[in-house]
Protein backbone atom coordinates (compact mmCIF):
# COMPACT_ATOMS: atom_id res chain seq x y z
CA UNK A 1 0.00 0.00 0.00
CA UNK A 2 1.05 3.46 -0.44
CA UNK A 3 1.38 6.37 2.33
CA UNK A 4 2.47 10.34 2.62
CA UNK A 5 5.37 9.54 5.05
CA UNK A 6 7.87 11.28 7.05
CA UNK A 7 11.16 9.87 5.92
CA UNK A 8 13.33 12.21 8.06
CA UNK A 9 13.33 15.31 9.80
CA UNK A 10 12.45 17.90 7.28
CA UNK A 11 11.87 15.56 4.75
CA UNK A 12 8.48 13.86 3.38
CA UNK A 13 7.67 11.43 0.51
CA UNK A 14 5.35 8.68 -0.90
CA UNK A 15 6.46 5.34 0.65
CA UNK A 16 5.40 1.38 -0.48
CA UNK A 17 4.37 -0.28 3.17
CA UNK A 18 2.62 -3.81 4.10
CA UNK A 19 -1.08 -3.57 4.49
CA UNK A 20 -0.96 -3.20 8.74
CA UNK A 21 -2.35 -6.19 10.38
CA UNK A 22 -5.72 -6.91 12.19
CA UNK A 23 -5.52 -8.16 15.89
CA UNK A 24 -8.76 -9.42 17.40
CA UNK A 25 -9.52 -6.20 19.41
CA UNK A 26 -8.80 -3.63 16.32
CA UNK A 27 -9.94 -2.68 12.84
CA UNK A 28 -8.10 -1.59 9.08
CA UNK A 29 -9.89 1.28 7.76
CA UNK A 30 -9.62 2.62 4.63
CA UNK A 31 -9.94 7.00 4.44
CA UNK A 32 -12.68 8.68 2.63
CA UNK A 33 -11.38 12.29 3.79
CA UNK A 34 -8.41 13.55 5.49
CA UNK A 35 -7.10 16.56 6.74
CA UNK A 36 -3.72 18.20 7.37
CA UNK A 37 -2.34 19.30 10.73
CA UNK A 38 -0.22 22.09 11.96
CA UNK A 39 1.10 18.87 14.42
CA UNK A 40 2.31 16.99 11.26
CA UNK A 41 4.03 20.81 10.38
CA UNK A 42 5.77 20.84 13.61
CA UNK A 43 6.80 16.80 13.82
CA UNK A 44 8.07 16.83 10.44
CA UNK A 45 9.61 20.86 9.48
CA UNK A 46 10.86 21.34 13.18
CA UNK A 47 11.56 17.83 14.64
CA UNK A 48 9.67 18.39 17.79
CA UNK A 49 9.01 15.28 18.83
CA UNK A 50 12.49 13.57 17.86
CA UNK A 51 12.92 11.69 14.83
CA UNK A 52 10.92 9.51 12.77
CA UNK A 53 12.28 7.57 9.66
CA UNK A 54 9.48 6.28 7.07
CA UNK A 55 6.81 6.82 9.39
CA UNK A 56 3.26 7.68 7.62
CA UNK A 57 2.32 11.02 8.61
CA UNK A 58 -1.91 11.95 8.97
CA UNK A 59 -3.81 11.74 12.48
CA UNK A 60 -6.83 13.71 10.87
CA UNK A 61 -9.59 11.17 9.27
CA UNK A 62 -12.96 9.38 8.24
CA UNK A 63 -13.30 6.35 6.59
CA UNK A 64 -14.76 2.72 5.90
CA UNK A 65 -13.63 -0.29 8.01
CA UNK A 66 -12.01 -2.76 5.98
CA UNK A 67 -11.22 -5.47 8.35
CA UNK A 68 -12.45 -6.15 11.94
CA UNK A 69 -10.60 -8.42 14.57
CA UNK A 70 -12.29 -11.63 15.92
CA UNK A 71 -13.76 -9.72 19.50
CA UNK A 72 -14.88 -6.26 17.38
CA UNK A 73 -18.71 -6.42 18.25
CA UNK A 74 -19.87 -2.88 17.12
CA UNK A 75 -18.61 -2.37 14.00
CA UNK A 76 -18.03 -4.42 10.59
CA UNK A 77 -16.69 -3.48 7.35
CA UNK A 78 -18.61 -1.46 5.01
CA UNK A 79 -19.11 1.06 8.03
CA UNK A 80 -18.14 5.01 7.71
CA UNK A 81 -16.60 5.83 10.66
CA UNK A 82 -14.83 9.02 12.20
CA UNK A 83 -11.50 7.85 13.78
CA UNK A 84 -10.03 10.03 16.40
CA UNK A 85 -6.64 11.65 16.10
CA UNK A 86 -5.81 9.70 19.52
CA UNK A 87 -6.60 6.50 19.83
CA UNK A 88 -5.69 5.37 23.83
CA UNK A 89 -5.48 2.05 25.01
CA UNK A 90 -8.30 2.31 27.32
CA UNK A 91 -7.36 -0.43 29.81
CA UNK A 92 -3.84 1.25 30.78
CA UNK A 93 -4.02 2.92 34.12
CA UNK A 94 -3.53 6.69 32.90
CA UNK A 95 -7.09 6.20 30.89
CA UNK A 96 -8.08 4.49 34.70
CA UNK A 97 -7.31 7.40 35.99
CA UNK A 98 -9.04 9.82 33.67
CA UNK A 99 -5.89 11.29 31.47
CA UNK A 100 -6.53 8.70 28.66
CA UNK A 101 -4.51 10.78 25.63
CA UNK A 102 -1.36 9.96 28.11
CA UNK A 103 -1.63 6.64 28.26
CA UNK A 104 1.33 4.10 27.89
CA UNK A 105 3.36 7.79 28.76
CA UNK A 106 3.12 11.67 27.69
CA UNK A 107 1.40 12.01 24.64
CA UNK A 108 1.20 7.93 24.30
CA UNK A 109 -2.52 8.03 23.29
CA UNK A 110 -1.26 10.27 19.86
CA UNK A 111 0.01 6.76 17.90
CA UNK A 112 -1.15 7.90 14.63
CA UNK A 113 2.26 9.98 12.82
CA UNK A 114 4.30 9.38 16.65
CA UNK A 115 4.77 6.39 17.42
CA UNK A 116 2.95 4.26 14.76
CA UNK A 117 2.15 4.77 11.03
CA UNK A 118 -0.38 7.31 10.65
CA UNK A 119 -3.64 7.74 8.42
CA UNK A 120 -2.49 9.21 4.74
CA UNK A 121 -2.20 5.75 3.72
CA UNK A 122 -4.12 3.55 1.52
CA UNK A 123 -5.39 1.52 4.69
CA UNK A 124 -4.32 2.51 8.27
CA UNK A 125 -4.85 0.68 11.55
CA UNK A 126 -7.32 1.47 14.86
CA UNK A 127 -6.51 -0.27 18.24
CA UNK A 128 -9.85 -0.95 20.31
CA UNK A 129 -12.16 -0.39 17.72
CA UNK A 130 -15.07 -0.66 19.78
CA UNK A 131 -13.81 1.94 22.13
CA UNK A 132 -12.10 4.07 19.17
CA UNK A 133 -14.21 4.27 16.59
CA UNK A 134 -17.68 5.98 16.29
CA UNK A 135 -20.11 5.91 13.30
CA UNK A 136 -20.42 9.23 10.89
CA UNK A 137 -24.15 10.16 11.00
CA UNK A 138 -25.66 9.45 7.91
CA UNK A 139 -26.02 12.88 6.25
CA UNK A 140 -23.12 14.88 7.89
CA UNK A 141 -20.27 15.59 5.07
CA UNK A 142 -17.05 14.69 4.75
CA UNK A 143 -15.79 17.76 5.13
CA UNK A 144 -17.37 18.45 8.39
CA UNK A 145 -16.73 15.15 10.29
CA UNK A 146 -13.06 14.74 9.42
CA UNK A 147 -12.68 18.25 11.49
CA UNK A 148 -13.98 16.43 14.52
CA UNK A 149 -10.98 14.40 15.24
CA UNK A 150 -8.91 16.89 15.85
CA UNK A 151 -10.10 20.16 15.31
CA UNK A 152 -13.35 19.99 17.44
CA UNK A 153 -11.86 17.60 20.01
CA UNK A 154 -8.80 19.99 20.74
CA UNK A 155 -10.37 23.71 20.36
CA UNK A 156 -13.70 22.48 22.78
CA UNK A 157 -10.98 20.68 25.20
CA UNK A 158 -9.25 24.08 25.17
CA UNK A 159 -12.89 25.96 26.54
CA UNK A 160 -13.55 23.01 28.95
CA UNK A 161 -10.20 23.00 30.26
CA UNK A 162 -10.48 26.82 30.61
CA UNK A 163 -13.59 26.63 33.19
CA UNK A 164 -15.36 29.14 31.43
CA UNK A 165 -18.72 30.30 33.49
CA UNK A 166 -21.64 31.96 32.03
CA UNK A 167 -21.17 35.42 31.15
CA UNK A 168 -17.03 35.10 31.92
CA UNK A 169 -14.65 37.10 29.48
CA UNK A 170 -12.51 35.32 27.47
CA UNK A 171 -9.45 35.54 25.23
CA UNK A 172 -8.47 33.23 22.11
CA UNK A 173 -5.01 33.76 21.78
CA UNK A 174 -4.89 32.10 17.76
CA UNK A 175 -7.18 31.74 15.55
CA UNK A 176 -6.34 28.98 13.32
CA UNK A 177 -8.91 26.48 13.41
CA UNK A 178 -7.89 25.20 16.74
CA UNK A 179 -8.47 28.68 18.21
CA UNK A 180 -11.74 29.20 16.19
CA UNK A 181 -13.21 26.22 17.70
CA UNK A 182 -11.96 27.39 20.99
CA UNK A 183 -14.00 30.36 20.15
CA UNK A 184 -17.03 27.81 19.32
CA UNK A 185 -16.50 26.44 22.67
CA UNK A 186 -16.49 29.53 24.60
CA UNK A 187 -19.88 30.58 22.78
CA UNK A 188 -21.30 27.26 23.60
CA UNK A 189 -20.66 27.21 27.54
CA UNK A 190 -21.82 30.54 27.44
CA UNK A 191 -19.12 33.18 27.36
CA UNK A 192 -19.84 37.02 27.76
CA UNK A 193 -16.93 38.92 26.03
CA UNK A 194 -14.22 36.60 23.47
CA UNK A 195 -11.39 37.89 22.28
CA UNK A 196 -9.68 36.75 19.29
CA UNK A 197 -6.08 37.47 18.64
CA UNK A 198 -4.87 36.68 14.88
CA UNK A 199 -4.82 38.17 11.61
CA UNK A 200 -6.01 36.26 8.76
CA UNK A 201 -9.01 37.52 7.09
CA UNK A 202 -10.20 34.23 6.82
CA UNK A 203 -10.18 33.17 10.44
CA UNK A 204 -11.26 37.38 11.72
CA UNK A 205 -14.39 36.38 9.62
CA UNK A 206 -14.92 32.98 11.30
CA UNK A 207 -13.97 34.13 14.20
CA UNK A 208 -17.00 36.53 14.44
CA UNK A 209 -19.71 34.31 12.98
CA UNK A 210 -18.61 31.56 15.91
CA UNK A 211 -19.05 34.15 18.65
CA UNK A 212 -15.79 36.41 19.04
CA UNK A 213 -16.75 40.05 19.94
CA UNK A 214 -13.46 41.72 19.73
CA UNK A 215 -10.22 40.99 17.46
CA UNK A 216 -6.76 41.74 18.40
CA UNK A 217 -4.36 41.49 16.20
CA UNK A 218 -0.91 40.60 17.48
CA UNK A 219 0.96 42.46 14.59
CA UNK A 220 -0.69 45.82 15.99
CA UNK A 221 1.04 46.40 18.95
CA UNK A 222 1.79 43.61 22.16
CA UNK A 223 -1.43 41.86 22.85
CA UNK A 224 -1.32 41.81 26.75
CA UNK A 225 -1.85 45.65 26.58
CA UNK A 226 -4.16 45.86 23.75
CA UNK A 227 -6.14 43.86 26.51
CA UNK A 228 -5.29 44.75 29.41
CA UNK A 229 -6.35 48.06 27.83
CA UNK A 230 -9.77 46.87 26.34
CA UNK A 231 -10.66 45.45 29.50
CA UNK A 232 -9.61 48.61 32.03
CA UNK A 233 -6.64 47.00 33.19
CA UNK A 234 -8.40 44.08 34.64
CA UNK A 235 -7.69 41.22 32.31
CA UNK A 236 -9.73 37.56 31.40
CA UNK A 237 -11.51 35.54 33.44
CA UNK A 238 -9.98 32.85 30.74
CA UNK A 239 -7.29 32.55 28.12
CA UNK A 240 -7.37 29.71 25.49
CA UNK A 241 -3.48 29.52 24.27
CA UNK A 242 -3.99 27.73 20.44
CA UNK A 243 -1.09 30.09 18.32
CA UNK A 244 2.31 31.37 18.88
CA UNK A 245 5.65 30.63 20.16
CA UNK A 246 6.58 29.47 23.37
CA UNK A 247 6.40 33.58 24.20
CA UNK A 248 2.72 33.38 24.08
CA UNK A 249 2.35 31.98 27.56
CA UNK A 250 3.68 35.52 28.50
CA UNK A 251 1.03 37.09 27.28
CA UNK A 252 -1.93 34.81 28.63
CA UNK A 253 -0.10 35.03 31.91
CA UNK A 254 -0.68 38.73 32.39
CA UNK A 255 -4.06 38.66 30.50
CA UNK A 256 -5.19 36.47 32.73
CA UNK A 257 -7.01 37.53 35.91
CA UNK A 258 -6.32 36.31 39.86
CA UNK A 259 -7.97 32.72 39.66
CA UNK A 260 -8.39 32.56 36.20
CA UNK A 261 -7.19 29.56 33.84
CA UNK A 262 -4.88 29.68 31.58
CA UNK A 263 -5.76 26.76 28.82
CA UNK A 264 -2.51 25.93 26.51
CA UNK A 265 -3.69 23.64 23.21
CA UNK A 266 -0.01 24.50 21.85
CA UNK A 267 2.40 22.15 20.53
CA UNK A 268 5.20 23.73 21.59
CA UNK A 269 7.19 22.27 19.07
CA UNK A 270 9.73 24.34 18.26
CA UNK A 271 10.66 28.42 19.19
CA UNK A 272 11.87 31.37 20.25
CA UNK A 273 14.69 31.48 22.64
CA UNK A 274 16.08 28.33 24.32
CA UNK A 275 14.24 25.62 22.79
CA UNK A 276 13.98 23.23 25.83
CA UNK A 277 12.26 25.42 28.17
CA UNK A 278 9.08 27.60 28.06
CA UNK A 279 9.08 31.41 29.60
CA UNK A 280 6.64 32.85 31.98
CA UNK A 281 6.37 36.58 33.18
CA UNK A 282 7.55 37.59 36.77
CA UNK A 283 5.29 40.52 37.25
CA UNK A 284 2.20 38.85 35.19
CA UNK A 285 2.33 36.24 37.06
CA UNK A 286 2.81 37.83 40.36
CA UNK A 287 6.26 36.58 41.37
CA UNK A 288 5.00 33.50 41.10
CA UNK A 289 1.96 33.89 43.57
CA UNK A 290 -0.69 35.16 41.32
CA UNK A 291 -3.29 32.43 41.96
CA UNK A 292 -3.42 31.44 37.95
CA UNK A 293 -3.92 28.48 37.02
CA UNK A 294 -2.15 26.76 33.86
CA UNK A 295 -3.72 23.97 32.51
CA UNK A 296 -2.67 21.70 29.26
CA UNK A 297 -3.54 18.67 27.21
CA UNK A 298 -3.44 16.78 24.64
CA UNK A 299 -6.56 16.51 22.27
CA UNK A 300 -9.00 13.86 24.10
CA UNK A 301 -10.27 10.82 21.29
CA UNK A 302 -12.06 7.55 21.77
CA UNK A 303 -15.89 6.79 20.59
CA UNK A 304 -17.58 8.85 23.51
CA UNK A 305 -15.82 12.31 22.32
CA UNK A 306 -16.55 11.51 18.83
CA UNK A 307 -20.46 11.09 19.18
CA UNK A 308 -20.75 13.65 21.20
CA UNK A 309 -18.81 16.18 19.25
CA UNK A 310 -20.79 14.65 15.86
CA UNK A 311 -24.07 15.92 17.88
CA UNK A 312 -22.54 19.45 17.92
CA UNK A 313 -22.55 19.10 14.35
CA UNK A 314 -25.65 17.25 13.46
CA UNK A 315 -28.10 19.45 15.80
CA UNK A 316 -26.41 22.78 13.92
CA UNK A 317 -24.66 23.65 17.60
CA UNK A 318 -21.57 24.90 15.07
CA UNK A 319 -20.60 24.63 11.73
CA UNK A 320 -17.43 22.74 11.08
CA UNK A 321 -17.27 23.27 7.36
CA UNK A 322 -16.93 27.32 7.52
CA UNK A 323 -13.25 25.98 8.46
CA UNK A 324 -12.45 23.87 4.88
CA UNK A 325 -11.30 26.77 3.17
CA UNK A 326 -9.47 24.60 0.42
CA UNK A 327 -11.05 20.87 -0.49
CA UNK A 328 -9.13 19.03 -2.54
CA UNK A 329 -10.34 15.42 -4.49
CA UNK A 330 -7.49 12.43 -4.73
CA UNK A 331 -5.55 10.76 -2.38
CA UNK A 332 -2.41 12.49 -3.89
CA UNK A 333 -3.29 15.75 -2.58
CA UNK A 334 -2.25 14.96 0.52
CA UNK A 335 0.97 16.41 -0.21
CA UNK A 336 -0.03 19.56 -1.51
CA UNK A 337 -2.35 19.75 1.44
CA UNK A 338 0.17 19.55 4.05
CA UNK A 339 2.41 22.31 2.26
CA UNK A 340 -0.17 24.54 2.71
CA UNK A 341 -0.55 23.91 6.28
CA UNK A 342 3.24 24.98 6.79
CA UNK A 343 2.74 27.94 4.25
CA UNK A 344 -0.14 29.32 6.08
CA UNK A 345 -1.95 31.47 3.17
CA UNK A 346 -3.55 34.44 3.90
CA UNK A 347 -6.77 32.33 2.36
CA UNK A 348 -6.14 29.45 4.22
CA UNK A 349 -7.75 27.82 7.66
CA UNK A 350 -7.68 24.23 6.74
CA UNK A 351 -7.09 22.11 4.05
CA UNK A 352 -9.29 18.79 3.66
CA UNK A 353 -8.46 15.96 1.03
CA UNK A 354 -11.63 13.62 -0.55
CA UNK A 355 -9.96 10.75 -1.65
CA UNK A 356 -12.11 8.86 -4.53
CA UNK A 357 -11.82 5.44 -5.49
P1 LIG B 1 -2.55 27.83 12.96
O1 LIG B 1 -1.11 28.01 12.63
O2 LIG B 1 -3.52 27.63 11.84
O3 LIG B 1 -3.05 29.09 13.80
C1 LIG B 1 -2.22 29.77 14.68
C2 LIG B 1 -2.87 31.07 15.07
O4 LIG B 1 -2.00 31.75 15.96
C3 LIG B 1 -3.11 32.02 13.92
O5 LIG B 1 -4.35 32.65 14.10
C4 LIG B 1 -1.99 33.01 14.05
O6 LIG B 1 -2.28 34.29 13.54
C5 LIG B 1 -1.88 33.09 15.57
N1 LIG B 1 -0.64 33.66 16.06
C6 LIG B 1 0.61 33.55 15.55
N2 LIG B 1 1.49 34.24 16.32
C7 LIG B 1 0.78 34.79 17.33
C8 LIG B 1 1.11 35.62 18.42
N3 LIG B 1 2.34 36.01 18.65
N4 LIG B 1 0.11 36.00 19.27
C9 LIG B 1 -1.17 35.58 19.06
N5 LIG B 1 -1.54 34.80 18.02
C10 LIG B 1 -0.57 34.41 17.17
O7 LIG B 1 -2.60 26.62 13.98
P2 LIG B 1 -3.75 25.56 14.34
O8 LIG B 1 -4.99 26.25 14.69
O9 LIG B 1 -3.80 24.51 13.30
O10 LIG B 1 -3.08 24.88 15.64
C11 LIG B 1 -2.81 25.67 16.79
C12 LIG B 1 -1.86 24.94 17.72
O11 LIG B 1 -2.50 23.81 18.30
C13 LIG B 1 -0.62 24.37 17.02
O12 LIG B 1 0.51 24.51 17.87
C14 LIG B 1 -0.97 22.91 16.85
O13 LIG B 1 0.16 22.08 16.67
C15 LIG B 1 -1.65 22.68 18.18
N6 LIG B 1 -2.45 21.48 18.28
C16 LIG B 1 -2.50 20.89 19.51
C17 LIG B 1 -3.27 19.80 19.72
C18 LIG B 1 -3.39 19.24 21.09
O14 LIG B 1 -3.86 18.09 21.20
N7 LIG B 1 -3.06 19.95 22.15
C19 LIG B 1 -4.00 19.17 18.63
C20 LIG B 1 -3.96 19.90 17.39
C21 LIG B 1 -3.19 21.02 17.23
P3 LIG B 1 -2.46 34.65 11.98
O15 LIG B 1 -3.91 34.85 11.84
O16 LIG B 1 -1.66 35.90 11.81
O17 LIG B 1 -1.94 33.50 11.18
ZN1 LIG C 1 -4.20 17.45 13.98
Amino acid sequence: MKGFAMLKIGEVGWIEKDRPKCGPLDAIIRPTALAPCTSDVHTVYEGAVGDRHNMILGHEAVGIVDEVGSMVKDFKPGDEVIVPAITPDWDNEAALRGYSSQTGGALGGWKFSNFKDGVFSDYFHVNMADSNLALKPEGMSLEAAVMIPDMLSTGFMGAENANIEIGASVAVLGIGAVGLCGIAGASLRGAGRIFAVGTRPISVEVAKKYGATDIISYKDGDTAEQILEATDGEGVDAVIVSGGGPNILIDAFKIAKAGSTISNNNYFGSGEGDRDTIPLPREGWAYGMGDKNLITGLCPGGRVRMEQLADIVTYGRMDPELMTTHVFKGFDKVEEGLELMREKPKDLIKPVVLIED
